[in-house]
């Protein structure tokens, strides 16, 4: 079901009001073997994640380069987790935006119905109607749920899987790893890991750049750390 060469498979759909790790019955991919500390450069340092950025939507995306850049690189992010994310034109990762259409062709088998985003393989992709409009229900800024977009869709890639509930206790702010674009659940609308969220990603215990894997569960929660 690859869509094009760069396209290994799977991940989840992101900023889903839902689907995410999807209900197709279509062969997995293949297995990826790649995990987060054999990118390590050195023994103790960083786990080094190249990412470049394709702004395949071009109307109302103005500045998307930077504003992936920024989250990625903000102490608020995944590089408390021991992840350095480095930009860089020729980087085997990508974090795009594009029309619904063209990303459920690259989300395939994931099934984002013309509105999610979806991490699958290498390749992060976004909706650009939600990137330039958040969901109707979003009650941050636009700024905030392009943030939450981004950080949700690369902890995929960084190998981290959906969190559940939405936070511990109402109003306090949800995990970046639940489906906020869904809804919120009382909680307050948060585009960073949370703590326990770091502190499980710190454990560079997943592969990163997963394939396709809807049934994909997380191991590591609140209670674990
Ligand atoms: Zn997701």
């Amino acid at each position: 079901m690859a869509v094009a060469a760069v396209l290994a498979a799977a991940g989840c759909g992101g900023d889903g009001d839902v689907i995410e790790r999807a209900e197709t019955t279509t062969t997995p991919a293949p297995t990826s073997t790649t995990v987060a500390e054999t990118t390590t450069s050195e023994p103790d340092g960083p786990v080094v994640i190249e990412v470049r950025t394709e702004r395949r939507a071009t109307e109302g995306t103005d500045g998307f380069a930077q504003i992936v850049r920024d989250t990625l690189a903000d102490p608020r992010g995944w590089s408390q987790a021991g992840f350095e994310i480095r930009i860089t034109d020729d980087a085997p990762n990508v974090v795009l935006v594009a029309e619904g259409d063209e990303v459920d062709a690259i989300c395939d088998p994931y099934d984002t119905g013309g509105r999610f985003s979806c991490q699958i393989g290498p390749v992060v992709a976004l909706n650009a109607d939600r990137w330039r409009e958040a969901t109707d229900t979003w009650p941050g800024t636009l700024e905030e749920y392009r943030q939450m977009l981004v950080n949700h869709e690369v902890g995929h890639l960084l190998g981290r899987h959906h969190a559940r509930p939405a936070c511990q206790e109402r109003g306090t702010p949800a995990a970046v790893m639940y489906q906020q674009s869904a809804g919120v659940e009382g909680c307050a609308p948060n585009p960073w890991p949370l703590p326990w969220e770091i502190a499980c990603a710190a454990r560079h215990d997943e592969p990163v750049a997963p394939p396709y894997e809807p049934d994909a569960t997380a191991t590591c929660g609140p209670d674990d750390v």
